[in-house]
C-alpha cells in the first residue's frame, strides 16, 4: 500500500522532471567538448552543431585542445592518438587537423565517407553557412552542389592519406587496463588514447508516431527528387531539409507543406526567399499549425488549428515525405558511457532520506528551534547529523544522483527561508540573526534581491550578448540584450530603489503628489510602470494609488495589446525582467528547456498556481514585492 503511494509520488516528480527528456537533449558536455567520460570528446551535430561549417570547427577545435595537452602524443605504435567514430564533416576535420599536428589517428566509419552528405537528395545545393563564419581547417567547404562536395572531399582524404575505415561501423567504446580506450567494429579493436565521437544523427530520422506512418508511400528520407512527376506529394515539417524537399518537388507536382509551427523560422536565407517565390506561384502549399492525425491509403487527415479553432482535413496524397530531424543514438551513447542531459538518475528516497536527516539535524541543533523531544540528543550530535547529511547529498549528486540536488536545493531555499523567518519556530536553529545578517546597509531583503537580479542579468547579459551578437555580427541580438539590461536597471532598479524616492524628495512628480503619503509611500509599485496586470499582481489590489490603477489599465489593455498587434511577443524578449533573467541567466541552458506536451500542461499548471497563490496573498494583505 506504501509503496503504492510511494511509487505514484516518485511516478508524478519523474513525469515533471522527464519532460525535460525532449528529443533534441544532447551528451553532458565540459570544457572543449569533452563528454563525461574522461578523454571522450562528442562533436559535431550530436553536440548540436546544426550546419557543416559549425560541425568542421568543432572538429578543427576539438584536435587544437587535444594537441595542447601535455600527453597529446602517446608515442606507442599499437596506440593511436585518436580515434574518430564518424567521417562526416566533424569527423574528417578533426582527422586532417590531427594529421597537421602530427597526432597518429583512425577514422571509422559505419558506411560511406561523408555518408549524411552522400544521402542529401541527387544534386541538392549543400548551402556554406552562416555566411558571416570563415571555415575553420583543412576540409573544403563552399556553396557547391552534394555531388561537387563529396568529390572535393574524396580527393582532400587521398591527397592528405586520411586513414579512413570505410564500411567499418563502431559497436563499442571500452577502457582497457592499460587506461586507452580499444574502439571494436565488426572487423577489428583498435587502441586509442583519446576517442573523438562524430557518428550524427541523421541515421536515425524522427518520426511523427501517428498510424499510418509506416506505409510504402509514407518516407522519412528524400533520395531522388526528380524521380517523381505530376504527383499529390506532401512534406511534413519547418526546418532546411522540408523546405528544400518541398521546393525541388514542386518542380514537377503539386506540393503541401505542412507544418506545426506558425512560421519557418529556422531556414537559410536563401531558402526563405525560394520558399516565399514558391508560395507566390502557388507551387508550394504551406499549411501552418497543422498537425498530420493518419496516413491512410489514398489520403491523409491534417489536423489545422486556424486562431483556436482546429479543424479536421482529409487530403489526397500519393507521397509523404515526413522530414522532421533526427533522434539522438541514445542507445548508442549509452552503450559507450556517455550520459545525456537532463536525465534524471540516481535514488530518490536516498536523497529525500539524506534531505530529513539535514532537517532533523537541524531541529536538535538548536538554540531556538531544538525540539523538545529531542532534547535528550546533544546539540553537537545534531549538527554533525546536519552537516553529514548536506555533504552526503552533495557528494552523491556529484557521483550522478540527480534527485540529490533537488534535496540539496530545498535545504538552501530553507536555509533562505529560515534566515528570513529567523525565529525559530521553523525548525530553523537560528534566532533573529540570520534576517540581521541579511539586511546589510538597513536595505531590506527586496533590495538586495534586486540588486542580485540585476547583477546576474547584467554579467550573464553581457556574455549572451557577445555570443550572440557581436561573435556573429548580429545587430538585432545586440540590441535585444542592450534594450533587456537597460530596462532592467533603469525601470526594475533605479526607478524603484532610487529615482522613485529622489522624485518625491524634489517634487519631481509635483507638488500634489509628492506630498500625497499614500503615492509617496508606494515605490514598490513603480514595478507596474513596465510589469502589465497580472505580472505585476498588486496593480488592482492593495490600497493603490489611483494614478496607478489609472496607468495599469492603460498598459495592461491598451498600450501592450497594440505593441503585442505589431511586435508580437517581443515585450518579453526585449523588455520583461522576468523573461530577461531566462534570456540571459538561462540562455546557455535554453535547449535543455522541456518542450512539448506534458511540460507546456505544467507550465499551465503552474500558472494557475501562481494566480491562486497571488490572490491568497493579496487576501492576506501581504504587499511587497
Ligand atoms: C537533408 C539535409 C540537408 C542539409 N543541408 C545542409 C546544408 O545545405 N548546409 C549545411 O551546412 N548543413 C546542412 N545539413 C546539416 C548537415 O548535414 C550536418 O550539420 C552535418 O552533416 C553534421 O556533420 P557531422 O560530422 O556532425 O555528422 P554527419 O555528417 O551526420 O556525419 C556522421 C557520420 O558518422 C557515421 N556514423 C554513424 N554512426 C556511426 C558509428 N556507429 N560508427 C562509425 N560511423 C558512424 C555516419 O555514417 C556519418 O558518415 C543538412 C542536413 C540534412 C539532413
Amino acid at each position: 500500500m506504501t509503496s503504492g503511494v510511494l511509487g505514484k509520488i516518485k511516478g508524478w516528480l519523474d513525469t515533471i522532471l522527464q519532460s525535460g527528456n525532449m528529443p533534441s537533449r544532447r551528451p553532458v558536455l565540459k570544457k572543449h567538448n569533452e563528454s563525461n567520460v574522461k578523454n571522450m570528446y562528442v562533436i559535431g551535430d550530436l553536440a548540436g552543431a546544426p550546419v557543416i561549417k559549425l560541425a568542421m570547427k568543432q572538429g578543427y577545435e576539438v584536435i587544437e585542445h587535444i594537441a595542447s595537452l601535455p600527453d597529446a602524443k602517446n608515442g606507442k605504435s599499437d596506440v593511436f592518438d585518436v580515434a574518430i567514430a564518424g567521417s562526416g564533416a566533424a569527423g574528417l576535420n578533426a582527422a586532417l587537423e590531427a594529421k597537421e599536428r602530427g597526432l597518429t589517428h583512425v577514422v571509422l566509419e559505419k558506411a560511406k565517407i561523408a555518408n549524411t552528405i552522400e544521402d542529401f537528395p541527387e544534386k541538392k545545393w549543400v548551402y556554406a553557412e552562416p555566411d558571416a563564419t570563415p571555415p575553420k581547417g583543412k576540409l573544403w567547404l563552399d556553396g557547391a552542389q552534394k555531388e561537387d562536395l563529396i568529390a572535393r572531399w574524396h580527393q582532400i582524404v587521398k591527397e592528405n592519406q586520411l586513414n579512413v575505415k570505410a564500411e567499418e561501423g563502431v559497436d563499442a567504446i571500452k577502457r582497457v587496463p592499460e587506461g586507452v580506450f580499444e574502439v571494436r567494429t565488426a572487423k577489428g579493436a583498435y587502441k586509442a588514447k583519446r576517442v573523438i565521437v562524430a557518428v550524427g544523427q541523421r541515421g536515425n530520422p524522427r518520426k511523427l508516431h501517428v498510424p499510418g506512418e509506416n506505409r510504402e508511400q509514407v518516407y522519412h528520407r528524400l533520395y531522388s527528387p526528380r524521380h517523381y512527376t505530376g504527383e499529390q506529394i506532401l512534406v511534413v515539417g519547418g526546418g532546411n531539409s522540408a523546405v528544400e524537399a518541398a521546393l525541388v518537388l514542386s518542380e514537377q507536382n503539386k506540393v503541401v507543406l505542412s507544418y506545426r509551427g506558425d512560421q519557418f523560422a529556422r531556414i537559410f536565407k536563401d531558402n526563405e526567399r525560394q520558399l516565399n517565390e514558391a508560395i507566390a506561384a502557388r507551387k508550394i502549399e504551406p499549411i501552418l499549425n497543422s498537425n498530420i492525425k493518419e496516413f491512410k491509403d489514398r489520403t491523409y487527415a491534417l489536423e489545422v488549428n486556424e486562431g483556436g479553432k482546429k479543424t479536421l482535413r482529409e487530403i489526397p496524397y500519393d507521397h509523404a515525405f515526413v522530414l522532421i530531424g533526427a533522434e539522438l543514438p541514445v542507445e548508442f551513447l549509452k552503450s559507450i558511457g556517455i550520459r545525456l542531459e537532463n536525465e534524471w538518475e540516481g535514488n530518490l528516497w536516498a536523497a529525500a532520506a539524506l534531505t530529513l536527516a539535514a532537517l532533523a539535524g537541524l531541529a536538535i541543533f538548536g538554540p531556538d528551534a531544538r525540539m523538545k523531544t529531542l532534547a535528550f540528543v546533544p546539540a553537537w550530535l545534531g549538527g554533525l547529523l546536519a552537516l553529514g547529511a548536506l555533504a552526503s547529498l552533495l557528494f552523491t549528486g556529484f557521483r550522478g544522483n540527480r534527485y540529490a540536488w533537488l534535496g540539496a536545493s530545498f535545504l538552501a531555499f530553507y536555509t533562505v527561508y529560515g534566515a528570513k523567518v529567523g525565529k525559530g519556530q521553523e525548525l530553523w536553529p537560528f534566532n533573529g540573526w540570520g534576517y540581521a545578517f541579511l539586511s546589510f546597509f538597513n536595505r531590506p531583503w527586496s533590495f538586495w534581491y534586486t540588486v542580485l537580479y540585476t547583477v546576474v542579468m547584467t554579467v550573464f547579459g553581457i556574455q549572451a550578448m557577445k555570443r550572440w551578437g557581436f561573435d556573429r555580427k548580429d545587430k538585432f541580438q545586440i540590441w535585444r540584450y542592450v534594450s533587456l539590461i537597460s530596462f532592467q536597471w533603469v525601470f526594475f532598479f533605479l526607478i524603484p530603489e532610487f529615482l522613485f524616492q529622489w522624485a518625491v524628495k524634489y517634487q519631481w512628480v509635483g507638488e500634489a503628489l509628492a506630498n500625497d503619503p499614500k503615492f509617496a509611500g508606494q515605490a514598490w509599485r513603480t514595478y507596474g510602470i513596465v510589469y502589465a496586470w497580472p505580472l505585476f499582481f498588486y496593480t488592482f489590489f492593495y490600497d493603490p494609488h489611483r494614478i496607478w490603477i489609472l496607468w495599469g489599465v492603460l498598459l495592461t489593455f491598451v498600450l501592450i495589446p497594440i505593441f503585442a498587434f505589431f511586435h508580437g511577443k517581443r515585450y518579453c524578449s526585449w523588455i520583461c525582467g522576468c523573461g530577461g533573467l531566462a534570456e540571459t541567466f538561462g540562455d546557455r541552458w535554453r535547449h535543455q528547456a522541456p518542450k512539448g506536451k506534458t511540460s507546456a500542461r505544467w507550465e499551465w499548471m503552474n500558472l494557475a498556481i501562481l494566480i491562486f497563490l497571488g490572490g491568497n496573498c493579496c487576501n492576506a494583505g501581504e504587499g511587497s514585492v
